[in-house]
């Protein structure tokens, strides 16, 4: 997603995306640490030298927030969604950039959408995405435990032959056919 005409090239071919705006390297290369090669270590530096009120560690993350913001704010315009979770770095980042990622989805984001969204960090660590994505595949089962026999059934399309499905029966004739007979 592009987002800065004047950013740093991408590895896609363009330049500005959002990736190279917001990214780990982003933060190294706007803190003049690129040369240490990144990694957990090099990011804690950075939030180091900013809770010590290093201005140059200060105005990366504050580059970094404001295009987070820019780049969410589209999303937000695009989605509509009622919450984003920032996840990993940006889990970390967030506290530092709260006030800078509200204003700037706040003039850039449509009244509508920008009313209805909430951006919090993720709660769960590293793992959140994975742990989201597992979430969402149990969400019926959170929802509603009583409903999952019956939904598991249903949801499947292959019904095995001879099982009665409701008030029909599933046969299976010679000619390898399947036929549904009326049993009630
Ligand atoms: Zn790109």
């Amino acid at each position: 997603m592009p987002v800065n005409p004047r950013g740093a090239p991408c590895h896609c071919g363009s330049r500005g995306c959002w990736e190279t705006e917001v990214g780990e390297d982003a933060l190294l290369r706007n803190a003049g640490l690129q040369a240490v090669g990144g990694g957990r270590m090099a990011l804690e530096a950075v939030f180091a030298a900013a809770d010590r009120g290093d201005e140059g560690a200060l105005a990366a993350i504050s580059s970094v927030g404001n295009w987070l913001g820019v780049g969410l704010a589209g999303l937000v315009n695009i989605f509509n969604p009622s919450g984003i979770a920032l996840g990993g770095l940006y889990a970390r980042l967030y506290p530092y950039v709260r006030d800078r990622v509200a204003r700037v989805i706040r003039e850039r984001a449509m009244p509508a959408p920008r009313a209805l969204v909430e951006v919090m960090p993720a709660a769960l660590g590293p793992d959140s995405a994975l742990l989201g994505a597992a979430e969402l595949a149990f969400a019926p089962t959170i929802a509603d435990p009583t409903m999952v026999p019956r939904r598991a059934v249903r949801q499947r399309r292959i019904v095995p032959v001879g099982t009665v499905v409701g008030r029909n029966t599933i046969v299976h004739d010679q000619g390898g056919e399947t036929a549904a007979q009326r049993t009630a």
